[in-house]
């Protein structure tokens, strides 16, 4: 039968929106997808989230690893995520801003040739770089572009707070993702969060999210105030996705003396695993999401969660004693997230915090100033002009202006 291009395309929208029902009826036949909290089909403890089987360990896409450069170092990426798949994970997670964009159209590039239902493909909605209704329907078209996917298994209005609410809800962002949702282009609908606990409130008023993605570690439990935003999530019955577990890779090398109290209560455990073990004893985190870059934090990864095994309470007394020893010595809470980035100045800021606190880490003056010396002279602490513009996307709310101040005091004093 011939069919017009009009019918060809009417028939093409057709199957796309039809394409998640037809996951679902996949996953239905799947014996093991019926029970909650048992492996689905590869080594990976699986939990539910949102009514779907996916892989407690997600494969969080904001720090790909880089090639000289500066781009995505794609075959190495690639390499990753191939063996991710291969280990049972399928869950993918993006946003429009991560690599300037590279990230979703690296990722777009790998998934495409695999099967649409095999994978989970998670992207978000920056509401700050969409600014107006018209910029939703851009931002959302260049994501479904870039990534290729047609749908989008889920999707997070990003990094919401009072301030993002605030705009989302002018700019009528939850309308425009239900349409979307209606159309079969969103199949599960939830946030991203960085704020107080109170700012959640008038958003869980809003609508019956699926689920929410937080900034949950054992640092931040109570210094972050976590641990009331994940009490809030779970008495709603939502479920809970997890950012930062490892607080942008801070836990993972914390300083000597607490990574000391760690490997003498188990020497063949790494200092990231405990972080994961600790965040997944929380029932209602069903999704831990990770940036892995490199091979090795992968099959570190895979190992921790290939199954997650339950902390015991003197596992519990070693973390208490870590987390003192390591608070101790911390200098900046940054995660190098880059919300901050670019500053008009072109100060390098992300990278001036990570010099600085493996300075406080390891005391190590030396190299610290020789690294900071690599830094050009117009991108230091110093040439900050106090704009203020950083602090308004800092998910941490770190005073960045100050903490630059005494950085430029220490590190670029006359001798
Ligand atoms: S306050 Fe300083 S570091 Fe922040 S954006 Fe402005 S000039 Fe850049
Ligand atoms: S200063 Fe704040 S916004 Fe910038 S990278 Fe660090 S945590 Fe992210």
């Amino acid at each position: 039968m011939n069919m017009t291009r009009r019918e060809f395309l009417k028939s093409a929208a057709l199957l796309a929106a039809l394409a998640p029902f037809a996951r679902l009826r996949a996953q239905d036949a799947a014996p093991a997808a019926a029970t909650d909290e048992k492996p689905a089909a590869g080594p990976l403890d699986r939990r539910t989230m949102a009514g779907e089987s996916v892989p407690l360990l997600g494969y969080g896409c904001m720090r790909l690893p880089r090639g000289g450069n500066g781009k995505i170092d794609r075959p190495l990426a690639n390499r990753l995520w191939s063996r991710y798949l291969e280990a049972g994970g399928n869950y993918f997670d993006t946003a429009y801003m991560y690599h300037d964009g590279e990230s979703e159209a690296a990722l777009g590039e790998f998934l495409s040739k695999r099967p649409r239902s095999s994978y989970f493909l998670t992207d978000k909605m920056p509401v700050w770089m969409a600014r107006t209704e018209e910029g939703l329907k851009r931002v959302f078209a260049e994501q479904l572009e870039r990534t290729k996917a047609e749908y989008f298994d889920f999707y997070l209005v990003h990094s919401l707070g009072w301030g993002n609410w605030d705009l989302a809800k002018k700019i009528h962002a939850l309308e425009f993702l239900l349409e979307k949702k209606k159309e079969g282009r969103i199949r599960h609908l939830g946030f991203s969060f960085h704020d107080a606990p109170e700012a959640l409130d008038p958003i869980l008023e809003a609508y019956d999210w699926e689920f929410a993605m937080i900034q949950l570690n054992y640092q931040d439990w109570t210094r972050y105030r976590s641990k009331e935003q994940y009490e809030k999530l779970v008495a709603k019955g939502i479920d809970v996705a997890v950012m930062e577990p490892l607080r942008g890779g801070a836990l993972a090398r914390l300083n000597p003396t607490a990574a000391a109290i760690l490997r003498e209560a188990d020497p063949d455990a790494s200092t990231a695993s405990w972080a994961f073990r600790w965040v997944a004893s929380l029932p209602g985190v069903k999704l831990v999401n990770s940036g892995m870059s490199r091979e090795s934090d992968l099959e570190d990864n895979l190992k921790t969660f290939s199954p997650v095994r339950e902390l015991s309470e003197a596992d519990r007394a070693a973390i208490a004693a870590a987390l003192a020893a390591f608070q101790k010595g911390q200098a900046v809470p940054c995660t190098a997230c880059r919300y901050c980035m670019p500053c008009p100045v072109g100060v390098s800021i992300p990278d001036i915090f990570h010099l600085w606190n493996v300075f406080k880490a390891d005391g190590d003056r030396d190299r610290f100033l020789a690294r900071y010396a690599k830094i050009p002279e117009k991108s230091r602490a110093s040439a900050c002009v106090r704009c203020m513009q950083c602090t308004k996307h800092c998910p941490q709310h770190i005073a960045v202006p100050d903490e630059l101040a005494k950085i430029a005091a220490y590190a670029e004093a006359p001798a």
